[in-house]
């Protein structure tokens, strides 16, 4: 498996990151993506991928982090795209639940990061929140060339759909272990094609939940979900969500 969404570098795994990944390698999780999603994150993010060469980077600008980024930072974030080992542009997009930034300078970092992933042929890490409606319309106008991924997707049918036909993937996390019908339904109906498994990890543990903290061992409870709602063995939802990771990353495996 794939855990195409985690941030190792979190404080939160300060004491036991290697044991994390460690735990993960038995756990069947044989690649990560790791988000660098500000700017002090990245050369962390770096230095784990150097001590793991199965830890693959994203780079970006959170739109949480878009009022404390400045635009001039673009340059850099170009310099840091262009390394081997990043696969991705992100996590960018828009949060109007936390509201941590004005929303013209969440809008405003999220084209720029459009923009430099069309540039550089790299697929988008999206991170939305209460703000469904203006994410997909931007991205419906912007049809990113190498597709992207609609993280930690908890939307319905229809979404799924608008995402479908811009060549999106949708991220299957946590979410998906929590019941919700419309998410249920939306993960039952979508192409094979766009599933991919992520974690977040710290944050949105699967269910069981022990309200601590996720990490990418736990993968196995959403596949343990997803094929329950797919109708999959677990080797086929694990061979089937790693080519769809591979198809968007170009991750190389083995
Ligand atoms: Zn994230």
């Amino acid at each position: 498996m794939i855990d195409t969404h985690c941030h190792l570098c979190d404080k939160r795994f300060d004491k036991d990151r290697e044991q994390a990944v460690e735990r993960a390698r038995v756990a069947g999780v044989t690649h990560f993506v790791e988000i660098a999603y500000a700017p002090g994150i990245v050369p962390r993010a770096h230095d784990l991928a150097r001590r793991h060469p199965n830890v693959y980077l994203c780079v970006g600008v959170h739109p949480g982090e878009s009022a404390k980024v400045l635009e001039s930072y673009v340059g850099e974030l170009r310099d840091h795209a262009r390394h081997a080992r990043v696969v991705a542009i992100g996590e960018t997009g828009l949060d109007f639940y936390r509201d941590h930034a004005p929303r013209e300078a969440q809008e405003c970092w999220f084209r720029a990061q459009l923009a430099l992933a069309d540039e550089l042929g790299l697929p988008v890490v999206i991170h939305q929140r209460n703000a469904l409606e203006e994410t997909l319309s931007i991205l419906e106008a912007a049809r990113p060339a190498a597709g992207g991924v609609l993280h930690c997707f908890d939307d319905g049918p229809a979404a799924m759909e608008r995402a479908q036909a811009i060549g999106f993937k949708l991220g299957i996390g946590g979410c998906v272990t929590y019941g919700h019908e419309a998410l249920d339904e939306a993960v039952r109906l979508a192409s094979a094609g766009m599933l991919v498994l992520e974690t977040d990890s710290p944050y949105l543990e699967p269910e069981p939940r022990s309200h601590r903290r996720n990490e990418p061992a736990l993968l196995s409870r959403v596949t343990k979900r997803l094929c329950e709602l797919r109708g999959w063995t677990s080797a086929e939802a694990d061979r089937i969500t790693t080519a769809n990771a591979h198809d968007l990353f170009r991750v190389p495996l083995g």
